[in-house]
């Protein structure tokens, strides 16, 4: 035993000479100076930081973050970059940061070749539904990284499926009334069902998603700093007694009618996003959407489109609730997500009407319908819905010059699109391809 400990001891003090600071040696300044000087190193220093100095001085334009400085609800000026051309300096300065990057890259050729935006992290709440799948489609195609929170309540992993194996692309499947800790640089807000039939199936649940799942959102953009848009509705003008409805408006809205969990739902939705706003400084984006239409609609949905072209493909009545006289406007889905995506890049908090200002009564819709599949579909009347707003119409001229946006796609254009996904939905194939009529403008 107490050979094994001198041993050791002797081992240690062989160690400590080893590692130990060198006793004896003298430093003095030339040394290192000699060694810089020699086998060129100075050389290799010196071009070193000369490449370094240039990189930076080309990286520098392309780097630049989103400006987060910009005062939202103070803000001012037109955008000026519809269409996606930047004319001038000034109009470009005037453009969403990303639009301003991607032009950035492509002024004067200083910047090196494969140099892009900054890709942002972007949470799409509701992101399997209709409106939010075709949102992600845009963010991803963009080189954004996009997660989709989803409780899968109308959405479906359809909608999404073609991004999985992205490594771009996430999907979660979440409840918003819950609490969620993600780090992001945007949240669109879009958890909500929005059809008739699916917010009155519960709507204690839709109150709550409105309320408690916007509050949510918000507390997590107010923690991380994200730019938060909530998707609100038409639906906040209720019945309008204005006509068409400009933002201004401040609606006609039954409080305690079968429709009021999703009106007044989304009322205070706008109310929580505003009082974040001006309360706690979170940068937040308003729009109202007005009734949209496309493909991956869900099929039995009962929203009029949804209903009116599942039946004439089914060989089935269309069913005109009430006299058929009400008006919409029906919007391509497209031309919504334009619209979202310019709101949440531009400068100004809105509320913005996002809606195709084109007018339709139920049996004008029906007639359409009925051009663009089956010339001898029928209709039949039912009853309508308690609180059925009789006329509804978006006033769009504040999105026009403060977004530079308004809608490209004419009912006769889209409805074709959205017959095409649906006749696959249904039918399972390509079956009775053709029967879908052109119709021009
Ligand atoms: P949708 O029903 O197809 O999509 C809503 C999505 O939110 C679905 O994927 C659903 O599963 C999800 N969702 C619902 N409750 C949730 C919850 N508690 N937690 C997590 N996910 C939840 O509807 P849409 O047409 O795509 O509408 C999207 C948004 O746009 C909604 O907020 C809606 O109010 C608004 N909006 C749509 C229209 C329209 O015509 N489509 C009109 C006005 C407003
Ligand atoms: N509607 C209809 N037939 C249907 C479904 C709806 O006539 O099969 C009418 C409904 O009464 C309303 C309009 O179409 O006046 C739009 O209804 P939808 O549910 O699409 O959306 P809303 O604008 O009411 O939210």
């Amino acid at each position: 035993m107490s050979s094994s400990l001198s041993h050791r001891r002797v081992e240690v003090a062989m160690g400590d000479e080893k590692y130990g600071p060198k006793v004896g040696r003298q430093w003095s300044v030339s040394k290192p100076v000699e060694y810089v000087l020699r086998e060129q190193r100075l050389v290799f220093v010196l071009v070193g930081m000369a490449m370094t100095s240039l990189f930076f001085v080309f990286l520098q334009p392309v780097s630049r973050g989103p400006d987060r400085s910009v005062p939202d609800s103070t803000s001012v000026g037109v955008g000026g970059y519809g269409g996606g051309a930047f004319g001038t300096e000034k109009a470009l300065e005037k453009a969403p940061y990303w639009q301003q990057q991607s032009a950035i890259v492509n002024l004067g050729g200083k910047i090196p070749l494969g140099l892009q935006r900054k890709a942002l992290r972007i949470v799409v709440t509701g992101g399997a539904g209709f409106v939010g799948s075709h949102l992600v489609d845009r963010l991803i195609e963009r080189g954004d990284s996009v997660i989709v929170v989803d409780n899968f309540f109308t959405g479906r992993k359809e909608n999404v499926m073609h991004h999985f194996g992205n490594p771009r692309f996430e999907l979660i499947r979440h409840d918003v009334v819950e609490p969620l800790l993600l780090e992001v640089d945007q949240i669109y807000h879009l958890a909500c069902p929005a059809s008739p039939v699916h917010y009155k199936f519960n709507p204690i649940k839709t109150i709550k998603t409105n309320v408690v799942g916007t509050l949510n959102m918000l507390g997590l953009a107010k923690r991380i700093g994200a730019r938060f848009l909530l998707t609100s509705t038409s639906e906040v003008y209720g019945d309008p007694l204005e006509h068409p409805q400009k933002e201004t408006y401040w609606g006609n809205v039954n409080p305690i009618g079968v429709r009021s969990c999703y009106d007044e739902g989304k009322r205070t939705a706008e109310t929580l996003a505003m009082d974040y706003h001006r309360g706690a400084g979170v940068q937040v984006r308003i729009a109202r959407i007005f009734n949209t239409y496309g493909p991956r609609m869900c099929i039995d949905d009962g929203r009029v489109v949804s209903n009116f072209v599942a039946q004439a493909l089914r060989k089935e009545p269309m069913t005109v609730y009430g006299d058929g006289k009400q008006t919409r406007s029906f919007q391509y889905v497209s031309d919504l997500v334009e619209g979202l995506m310019r709101l949440m890049e531009g400068e100004h908090v809105g509320p913005f009407n996002l809606g195709n200002p084109g007018e339709f009564t139920m049996l004008e819709l029906a007639e359409v319908v009925k051009q663009v599949i089956d010339p001898s579909a029928t209709i039949e009347y039912k009853e309508n819905t308690s609180d059925d707003p009789h006329k509804r119409k978006p006033d769009i001229s504040k999105a026009k010059e403060l977004l530079g946006w308004e809608p490209k796609v004419a009912l006769r254009k889209g409805l074709p699109l959205m017959v095409e996904d649906f006749r696959k939905r249904i039918f399972g194939d390509h079956k009775e391809k053709g029967t879908v009529n052109s119709v021009n403008m």
